[in-house]
């Protein structure tokens, strides 16, 4: 690989080398990520709380460079049709790629419109998102700008979003007419508030004749207080306001996002609260993975640069000397540990640009099940999910198919197969990019950042990389931290369809790894083995005190089984869109030359993260499979199974020599033993696990030998003169 990954190799590699309008999209949003935002971040503009002129210019840029019509269909005002995820994910990849609170500002839009997007009524999502689009030419008009509002102050909503406080009353309901609603709220750390003219907000009954909670659209100037609040005095994303607004509004029932039905004299929202925000955050929160994902990849180019100037003009480093040519890069861990943020940079951007793309895939998918369903007469929720199990049987069955079947054809043209495979999948990806890339992502950021010395923690530091840690804990934490994520992959982990899908890329890796050993596939598959091993093992187990070890409560057990699941996911989408560049680079000859170099190196960044991915696994499981048992005693019953008497020892000696010299619990006939505090633990019940604990040892040969080949990459790889943006 001569130089970075160019545009090119990334559309590829992500699979927007055939969308234009995507490819465009990038372009400007990049030009205002480097332009605008970087000179903001440059002339110190996170320095204020404060909702700065200079910030409210930068949502007027994001307006003309499409940014923010991005969300919006045509007929809306926007100019990409159908589903728009990637899109979204591809326009904050490149804000972020600067500054994530630029990114959140434009992102903190879409997901004020979202709820109205989501579960809206056409005339609802069609009249907010035609004010929120920027105006045409010619056209004298302010854009409309939005907020979520579901968090409120201490005690109430945070992570657990079932608490509610925000209340909603009737306030006049006359025979025949709309009722009023009288809508109370108070919001805690709510982006885009200080300049919002409208928000949704989550909000439960306060009054009999209205049934259970919703989400409501509040407007600016609506009767009675939308008090903005004072901004919060936020360390990280600066570019995007924050803050605590509080809301008495009349307004009409019509505002109820998805609408509402009235049955004996009660108003009955068609989706509560909660449905909404599923539906909303399902979405959104891969975009926010992506941002972490970004400011990975952008770490590279500045620490490069970084490591081979830091000896120019010295007196010893003449031009020519290894010393001033390649600087700190003449030393090895300083290559290896850029190796490894690169390759976390790749896993996660692969990851989130994969579950960016499951959504739009799952988009046309599930209205169609909507519709074929609701032709079948079948209701949502419970009655939703039972009409469903057939064909989730069905999948099961699909995935388990020979490619010869001649079945296969029929089941991968039922819609309904098709849905409850990705949706299986969505339900996965989605929690695992937003809690891998941001959470693993902001501790790599710290190494990242440590890398360029104490310049990495000043506000020169090229590519902003100290503000960029500190915002990927931000990241992890908004639109639900990482408790929630790793709640919600408890359940959708185990789901039987993923579980079956799980195992076909267990053994498509093993596949892989017969054409490309390089990408360390073989390995991930081994340590695939190794994870569903231990799922199955402590779904059945119970601890030392006979308690069962895999259920919701005991987060001890199944969060780090999650993290474990990431590892192997990111790995995995990380080598696919490997093969993905090396196959379809080599048929495009614009590419073909530097797809093949590129492709070489990033094989190496996944091998190297395979063997991550598998250690953390192998560490992870180890630690659930035998850490609930209790240490043996001396004392009991483990004595007669683990320990060997003198006696017993002489016996043995006589048909297998030298059995003394290996046997560590040995008792004496005076009943003394040696001075531990019980015989070693055995492995009974996990002779398995420890076998493919082995394997997986194996496994990693030759990971170090691509960390070296691609540390040695990153020493020669040609950058540019300077940052193509400030600083
Ligand atoms: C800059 C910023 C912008 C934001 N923008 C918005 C916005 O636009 N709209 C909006 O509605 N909200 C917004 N938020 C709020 C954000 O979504 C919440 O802060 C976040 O969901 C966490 O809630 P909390 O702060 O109450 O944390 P807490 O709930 O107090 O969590 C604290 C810690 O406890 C852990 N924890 C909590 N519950 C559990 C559990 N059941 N099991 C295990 N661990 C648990 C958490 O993982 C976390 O580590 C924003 C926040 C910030 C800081």
């Amino acid at each position: 690989m001569l130089t970075l990954p160019s545009d090119s190799i990334r559309q590829i590699q992500w699979r927007f080398a055939e969308r234009y309008d995507l490819q465009m999209l990038v372009q400007s949003a990049r030009g205002v990520a480097r332009g605008t935002v970087a000179h903001m971040v440059a002339s110190g503009e996170r320095n204020s709380h404060e909702w700065t002129p200079a910030k409210n210019e930068m949502l007027e840029a994001f307006d003309r460079a499409g940014i923010t019509a991005a969300f919006m269909e045509p007929e809306e005002g926007g100019f990409i049709s159908g589903p728009k995820n990637l899109a979204l994910a591809l326009a904050a990849f490149e804000l972020a790629w600067v500054d994530g609170g630029a990114a959140t500002a434009s992102l903190a839009g879409f997901l004020a419109l979202a709820p109205i997007h989501e579960r809206g009524t056409p005339e609802q999502s069609r009249h907010y998102k035609s004010l929120s689009a920027p105006p045409q030419i010619g056209e004298e008009r302010k854009p409309w700008r939005g907020a979520f509002v579901l968090t409120e102050p201490i005690p109430y909503v945070g992570v657990d979003t079932g608490m509610l406080n925000g209340k909603a009353r009737i306030a006049d309901w006359r025979d025949g007419e709309e009722p009023w609603l009288q809508v109370e709220k108070r919001g805690r750390f709510i982006t885009n508030i200080a300049f919002a003219n409208f928000v949704t907000a989550a909000v439960a009954s306060d009054d009999p004749r209205i049934k259970g909670s919703c989400v409501i659209i509040l407007e600016e100037t609506d009767e009675g207080t939308f008090d903005h609040g004072t901004p919060t005095k936020k360390l990280v994303h600066q570019l995007s306001s924050t803050g605590d607004p509080i809301f008495n509004l009349k307004v009409p029932a019509s505002r109820i996002v998805g609408g509402y039905t009235v049955k004996d004299g009660v108003l009955v929202p068609n989706f509560n609260h909660s449905e909404v925000i599923e539906a909303v955050f399902r979405r959104t929160r891969v975009t926010v993975g992506l941002m972490t994902a970004a400011k990975l990849l952008s770490a590279v180019e500045p620490v490069i640069r970084y490591q081979r100037g830091r000896f120019r003009g010295a007196e010893g480093a003449k031009p020519g000397t290894v010393r001033y040519e390649q600087g700190i890069q003449q030393r090895e861990d300083a290559l290896h540990r850029l190796v490894d943020v690169w390759a976390t940079g790749e896993a996660a951007a692969s990851l989130g640009f994969a579950a960016a793309r499951i959504f739009d895939e799952l988009d046309p998918i599930e209205k169609q099940k909507t519709g074929i369903l609701s032709e079948r007469g079948v209701g949502s929720g419970r009655a939703e999910l039972k009409a469903l199990r057939e064909s989730e049987q069905r999948a099961i069955e699909f995935l388990r198919m020979r490619e010869q079947d001649a079945r296969r054809a029929e089941f991968a043209a039922d819609p309904l197969v098709q849905f409850v495979l990705k949706d299986a999948e969505a339900n996965v990806l989605c929690p695992a990019t937003k809690l891998w890339n941001t959470g693993n992502g902001a501790n790599v950021m710290r190494e990242a950042v440590s890398l360029m010395g104490g310049y990495g923690i000043t506000e020169d530091c090229p590519g902003f990389l100290a503000s960029k840690w500190m915002d990927a804990q931000l990241e992890a934490t908004y639109e639900g931290p990482e408790a929630v994520q790793r709640r919600q992959l408890t359940i959708t982990m185990t789901s039987d369809v993923f579980l079956a899908e799980f195992r076909a890329w267990t053994a498509e890796m093993r596949t892989i790894a017969a054409t490309h050993p390089g990408t360390g596939a073989c390995t991930l598959a081994t340590a695939m083995r190794m994870w569903l091993w231990t799922l199955e093992h402590l779904q059945k187990a119970t601890d030392a005190a006979g308690h069962k070890l895999y259920h919701g409560q005991r987060q001890g057990v199944t969060f780090p089984l999650v993290d474990a699941l990431c590892w192997l996911l990111a790995s995995r989408y990380q080598i696919l869109d490997v093969l993905e560049l090396e196959q379809r680079g080599s048929t495009d000859p614009s590419v073909a030359d530097a797809a093949m170099g590129t492709a070489q190196f990033l094989s190496d960044l996944c091998h190297v993260q395979s063997a991550r991915a598998a250690g953390e696994v192998s560490r992870i499981c180890a630690e659930l499979v035998f850490g609930y048992n209790e240490h043996p005693s001396w004392s009991d019953q483990a004595c007669t199974t683990c320990c060997f008497s003198t006696d017993e020892l002489e016996e043995l000696e006589e048909t297998m020599p030298g059995i003394a010299a290996m046997a560590i619990d040995v008792l004496k006939p005076n009943g003394s033993h040696p001075p531990k505090a019980g015989p070693c633990a055995g492995c009974k019940g996990a002779g398995d696990f420890l076998q493919l604990q082995n394997k997986l040892c194996t496994c990693l040969s030759g990971s170090r030998l691509a960390k070296d080949r691609a540390a040695d990459t990153v020493s020669k790889v040609m950058i540019p003169e300077a940052l193509d943006y400030p600083l």
